[in-house]
């Protein structure tokens, strides 16, 4: 069996922990399989380079940005393939580079293209644990980019892929997804197993425990995730197509603090506006999320939508920059201390009144909703930040989630 394992960054925080995942991974690789690992970089690491960067020059270049945080990742593996050559174990750490993980061109939060899987072939073949840097690649000038936060992941699906491994784990510093993050709702449950679908929903929405692209390909090409726990050897959760279990009305709540609003106030109301609007932040990678807009008045309208929290200022600056031009308006306000909160689940869709439950439970903790998103699949609230717990342990109970 060919399998892949990637561990995040507390299971790799220190010198016990790298041991801890080494043995797991020479167990593994003593029964005969070949082992592909992927690490993240140590503990808080990519933050504390992010803040040395921020030190030195707080408008660094994205270009020099990655090339500084690949280091992370650089180190974990180095360090792992010691640890266990240092167990008597055959290991060889590769970075993107040296593996060749083309990606597209966007530092910062680049696309995986394509992997080259000869070297790692060749490697296992020799009867070697191959170690490789998650969390980067390689684009067309041949610099180095990183795939987003949380992107160690997705490299770890893209490699499963790539090599037809019969598995892929993903080790991380909890026993698996939770019906909501157990450091926010204490009484949080695991869940055996979730569909592609409702994980994709979750990351995306704010789940941290997957990379929302990591998900996205293990659907794409059909790769079973396991998400389990590298402390402890308790059974994890299956993602995969279809969960045989009767099927829950809700299967999860999640948050995303990393939300700003935007308000384009006083906007033409005519063909057009909004597709200017939204191209504008599209050609500078901006994501827009719940988009509103309000009914016209005197020949103007509102445009309201959310963004990452960190694309907030460069938002502003780019709808700035049009403002005598194509997007005239009166104002454009940004407000920084919203957070999304949503429930997520496959039965919803033949159900109506989730999002009145949801709607009920937060008025009962007196929390006011200030914009509203939904899909088959889910029901989304935009709320000031202070409310987050408040309500996303009210939502978890309205929907008697818990243990
Ligand atoms: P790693 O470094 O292993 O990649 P992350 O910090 O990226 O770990 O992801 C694990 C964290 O995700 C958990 O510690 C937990 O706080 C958070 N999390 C958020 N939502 C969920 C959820 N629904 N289930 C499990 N964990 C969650
Ligand atoms: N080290 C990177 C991060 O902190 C990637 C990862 O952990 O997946 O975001
Ligand atoms: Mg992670």
């Amino acid at each position: 069996m060919l399998i892949v394992k990637k561990f995040g960054g507390t299971s790799v925080a220190d010198k016990e922990r790298i041991f801890n995942v080494a043995r797991r991974c020479i167990d593994e690789y003593s029964k005969g399989n070949d082992v592909v690992v992927v690490l993240s970089a140590m503990g808080k690491q990519t933050d504390v380079l992010l803040a040395q960067a921020k030190d030195i020059n707080p408008n660094a270049s994205k270009r020099e940005l990655d090339m500084l945080l690949t280091t992370g990742e650089q180190t974990s593996v180095a360090l792992m393939a010691m640890a266990m050559n240092s167990l008597g174990i055959p290991a060889i750490s590769l970075n993107a580079f040296q593996v060749a993980m083309h990606t597209t061109a966007a530092y910062g939060n680049a696309r995986l293209k394509r992997i080259d899987t000869d070297r790692i072939k060749n490697e296992l073949a020799n009867r070697k644990i191959v170690i490789v840097t998650g969390f980067q690649g390689i684009n067309q000038f041949d610099d180095y980019t990183t795939l987003g936060r949380g992107g160690s992941d997705t490299t770890a699906v893209a490699l499963a892929a790539a090599l037809h491994a019969d598995a892929c784990e993903i080790y991380t510093d909890v026993d698996g997804v939770f019906t909501a993050d157990p450091r926010v709702v204490k009484n949080a449950r695991k869940l055996d197993a979730i569909t592609y679908d409702e994980m994709l929903e979750l990351a995306s929405l704010g789940a941290g425990v997957l990379h929302n692209r990591s998900v996205e390909m293990a659907k794409k090409y059909g790769v079973q995730l396991v998400v389990r726990s590298s402390l402890n050897t308790t059974e994890g959760t299956v993602v995969k197509e279809v969960v045989n279990m009767e099927k829950m009305l809700v299967s999860g709540v999640a948050c995303d603090k990393n939300t700003a609003r935007i308000a384009v106030i006083g906007l033409e109301d005519q063909p057009g506006v909004a597709f200017k609007l939204f191209n504008h932040l599209a050609n500078h990678n901006i994501n827009v999320d719940i988009i509103l807009q309000s009914v016209g008045r005197d020949g103007t309208k509102d445009i309201s939508f959310t963004v990452a929290e960190d694309a907030a200022d460069e938002a502003v600056e780019i709808i700035n920059r049009h403002r005598e031009g194509s997007l005239k308006c009166h104002e454009v306000d940004v407000e920084k201390n919203v957070a999304k909160v949503s429930v997520v689940g496959a039965g919803m869709m033949t159900n109506a009144g989730v999002a009145a439950k949801m709607f009920e439970a937060l008025y009962d903790c007196g929390v006011n909703i200030k914009q509203i998103s939904t899909s088959e699949i889910r029901v989304t609230v935009l709320i000031d930040e202070k409310y987050v717990d408040v309500s996303m342990n009210a939502v978890h109970d309205a929907f008697s989630l818990g243990k």
